[in-house]
């Protein structure tokens, strides 16, 4: 960027507001940006993020934030919560952030800049809180590259009552829409009976036949799927010698889809493949789905406000990416209205979960695209705080009228 965020005139007819903003992201800069490149020099992956979630909760307590840590069941999880000084309960504005690392490279995701700016745009809106109704909500969200933390805080309740969901994450490319698919792990264990294989195998009940049935199932299943869902598997345990009837064999499966309604249908497909090889078998089965991410419901109103506050930036959208992996901030997309917009903080074509990504993360592009994703999302929230009649339509979306 050419300007300071600070000197742009921002969208819409609030520009005042807005540019204070982004001023209180400018006088931030130092700690948002020192934040960022903390946990990026001390990677903690999925659920140990104990250091990153300290440093956020010791921000938002130091800028006037009441925090819980942990929030829920997550020992690493973080609300932090600023009231309005217009009084009122609502709306209830949710800032979302993440922190977690993947395991042998780091940062390779670039989820310290997700930290920074999540912090930094709380930061900004408790600047001018005495002009807001309602709440700023901030969510420090672990384990998103595993075990989908979001989904966790959705069940212990901590997104009840919040309007809407606005989270940043670093990209190759400028786009608000990404089509993330729902994907689960499955374990699957059949349970059987041992017997000698040569001296009295009728005894036994087979637990590998099971499981080469249900992979010969799932092999002449894919004939009738839909191109673009996938199932794969590995397995895992398959007994333990050649003369003894396998009474335990496990396997490994993910399943996905890009379309909400038939990744369910095919999870109960699933289970029915899965039964049935026990059925032929006289084993039993045990099917554990581990909870995922599911695919996102977009937003049609918030994705145009994000549009036209970046475009004041000079960002232009280059549409949504057709190459899309998971993330749990779609499950938060089911119950308010959320986005997830991408900004650019390495050039078009450098892989995510790359070291090249990793170390882009902490480059002063990186840097600067942290301080303006802070300045978007504040000023995307404070749209929302400032204009009932967005955030209806905002609803009005979520609910199927848009
Ligand atoms: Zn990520």
């Amino acid at each position: 960027m050419a300007q300071s965020l600070a000197e742009v005139i921002p969208a819409g007819p609030d520009q005042t507001v807005k540019r204070r903003i982004a001023q209180a992201v400018e006088t931030t800069r130092d700690e948002i940006l020192d934040l960022s490149h903390r946990i990026h020099a001390n990677p903690e992956v999925a659920f140990e993020e104990e250091q990153a979630s300290a440093w956020v909760a010791d921000a938002l307590t130091r800028h006037g934030f009441t925090v819980e840590r942990p929030a829920g069941r997550l020992p690493t999880a973080v609300r932090a919560i600023r009231r309005g000084g217009r009084g009122g309960a609502t709306p209830r504005i949710g800032i979302l952030a993440e922190y977690d690392a993947l395991p042998g490279l780091g940062h390779g995701c670039g989820h310290n800049t997700m930290a920074a700016s999540g912090v930094g745009a709380a930061i900004a809106l408790g600047a001018i809180a005495d002009e807001l109704p309602g709440e700023i909500v901030f969510f420090g969200t672990p384990a998103e590259e595993r075990g989908s933390g979001k989904q966790i805080m959705i069940e212990d309740g901590l997104f009840e009552g919040i309007d809407a969901a606005l989270l940043f994450h670093p990209c190759d490319r400028n786009h608000v829409q990404s089509f993330p698919l729902a994907s689960e792990d499955v374990e699957v264990v059949f349970h059987g009976l041992q017997a000698h294989a040569a001296a009295d195998p009728w005894k036994g009940k087979n637990a590998l036949d099971a499981m080469i049935l249900l992979f010969s199932s799932v092999g002449l299943w894919r004939q009738q799927l839909r191109t673009d869902a996938r199932v794969h598997g590995i397995i895992q345990e398959g007994g333990t010698a050649a003369n003894i009837i396998p009474e335990r064999t496990r396997a490994w499966f993910m399943l996905r889809s890009p379309d909400q309604a038939y990744y369910d249908e095919m999870k109960a497909r699933f289970r029915s493949l899965a039964a049935a090889a026990a059925m032929a078998t006289e084993t039993t089965v045990d099917v554990t789905f581990s909870g995922g991410a599911t695919t996102m419901k977009p937003n049609a109103t918030l994705e145009a406000r994000w549009i036209a506050n970046a475009a004041a930036y000079g960002i232009e959208d280059q549409g949504p990416d057709p190459n899309s992996g998971s993330t749990d901030m779609a499950n938060v997309s089911w119950v308010c209205p959320t986005i997830h917009p991408d900004l650019a903080i390495a050039p078009e074509g450098t892989p995510g979960h790359s070291i090249l990504f990793r170390d882009a993360a902490a480059t002063p592009k990186a840097d600067e695209t942290t301080l303006l994703a802070a300045t978007l999302i504040a000023q995307t929230a404070y749209d929302l705080f400032a204009d009932p009649a967005l955030l209806a339509a905002a609803w009005n979306d979520f609910r199927g009228g848009g």
